[in-house]
């Protein structure tokens, strides 16, 4: 179909979601016809003629330049998420670290100051912990369930509320709505790490957030294949209410451009990508990108599949005497559950923990007794995984940051999968049953 019959098509009928996650940002090939997205293995592009090149590094006109800040493949995925999301458009990362790290350091100046939500992804805490310092930049962290706490915590050089949808691995939930609100009052955007839900679950924009911050490595992906982030922004905050000139001023690293004024509603994307990715220099690959389009192409039927077999993993762990405080916060008895019915009606995801009986070597008993859950540090692969967060992913934490992030010493994560859910629970069971007859078994690579 031509590019012109295309845009009628879409302008007239409003696709759902998983037509989008399979067709957003792509017409076939107009050279080859190729169905799938192709892979731009290549690092450079060749310009028509030298005007051409010079409009295109001015930001006059749209074109590549190389591929350290735009690439066709990676592009269709940008554009992909930025569908999904509900978000102006999107610029991707060589990882979910480096993509939140980008969209800070894009808005922030040294002696800035940033409000987190205290239950965030231990590596993330660290990041805010130490690379923020460096930078000059303070960070007050804050009970995300307390909403005065986000108000109070407010300071003059503020100049982002920072949260994740479900926290890594408390299982709280992010009241968006209210945070966004409270952000908003003080001109400032909220940023959510929406790494566990997906633009599937819960598309943080439609709730007023401004910017959403992925782990593409986690579900989009969704086989434990490839790295890659990116970031995702709604384009209505207004970046000249004089709190940003960092985005609003002219910038010295782009020859005086003043990127909101000349950009509007894409003014941080193109500096984001213009500046912070050119000099950063995280860019997603494009076999990567490649990788996480077909995790994209099935996100909603393996995101239906991992919420069902994580509730019921969740249920039969909620029976068992040896399993205590489960996290999952579409339990009835979780304090969650009012703002999984609101923001997650398709489900709260896949992640979450609970405590063993026995404390750390309880844990890390269990651990080595389960033969089908993969003992590895990622979330939100095809196949189950499990991992002691206090030994491994949050290890750098102090005991308050443990307590204040959800973790105990006896607490484990599970990052449930696609197999039969029979098997997951006929797995826990029997680790279980070794643990509780003292014979846990040698750990074994799975
Ligand atoms: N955000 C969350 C919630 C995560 O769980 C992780 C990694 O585990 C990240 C961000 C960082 O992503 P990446 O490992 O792709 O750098």
């Amino acid at each position: 179909m031509s590019t012109d019959g295309q845009d009628r098509i879409e302008a007239e009928h409003a696709f759902g979601f998983d037509t989008r996650q399979l067709h957003a940002g792509q017409r076939p090939d107009p050279n080859t016809g190729a169905r799938a997205v192709p892979i731009f293995q290549t690092t450079s592009y060749v310009f028509e003629d030298p005007e051409s090149a010079a409009a295109y590094f001015n930001l006059q006109e749209y074109g590549n330049t190389y591929s350290r800040i735009m690439n066709p493949t990676v592009a269709v995925f940008e554009e992909r998420v930025a569908n999904l999301e509900g978000g102006a458009g999107a610029v991707a990362f060589a990882s979910g670290i480096a993509a939140q790290h980008a969209a800070l350091f894009t808005l922030l100046e040294p002696g800035d100051h940033v409000v987190a939500s205290s239950a965030l992804y231990g590596g993330s805490v660290n990041q805010f912990k130490h690379v923020l310092r460096k930078m000059n930049v303070g960070v007050t962290w804050v009970d995300p369930d307390d909403l005065d706490a986000w108000r109070a915590a407010v300071q003059p050089t503020t100049k982002v509320f920072y949260g994740e949808t479900v926290g890594n691995p408390g299982g709280n939930v992010l009241d968006i709505e209210a945070v966004a609100a409270i952000a908003h009052e003080h001109e400032l955007p909220l940023m959510v790490d929406s790494t566990f839900t997906t633009p599937y679950l819960v598309r943080p924009i439609e709730w007023g957030a401004d910017i959403v911050v992925h782990s593409a490595t986690k579900f989009i992906g969704g086989h434990g294949t490839s790295l890659g982030g990116v970031v995702v922004e709604a384009g209505t905050f207004d970046w000249s209410n004089g709190r940003f000139p960092v985005v609003a001023d002219p910038s010295p690293a782009y020859h005086g451009l003043q990127f909101h004024e000349t950009f509007g509603t894409y003014g941080y994307l193109m500096k984001l990508r213009a500046e912070t990715l050119r000099d950063l220099g995280a860019a997603m690959t494009p076999f990567n990108a490649f990788l996480f389009l077909q995790g994209l192409e099935t996100l909603s039927l393996r995101m239906d599949r991992h919420v069902a077999n994580a509730l019921a993993v969740a249920e039969f762990l909620e029976g068992h005497e040896l399993a205590s405080n489960v996290r999952h916060p579409a339990l009835h008895g979780s304090p969650y559950r009012p703002l999984v019915d609101k923001y997650l009606p398709r489900g709260a995801g896949a992640v979450f923990s609970f405590d063993c009986a026995g404390g750390r070597e309880g844990g890390q008993d269990l651990i080595r007794a389960l033969t089908l859950w993969s003992h590895l540090a990622n979330v939100g692969d095809a196949k189950s995984l499990v991992i002691h967060p206090a030994s491994t992913t949050h290890r750098q934490l102090s005991d308050d940051e443990l307590r204040a992030g959800g973790v105990g010493a006896g607490t484990v994560r599970l990052s449930v999968g696609l197999e039969s859910v029979d098997d997951l629970i006929w797995d826990l069971e029997q680790a279980f049953a070794l643990v509780a007859a003292g014979h846990a078994a040698p750990a074994v690579a799975r």
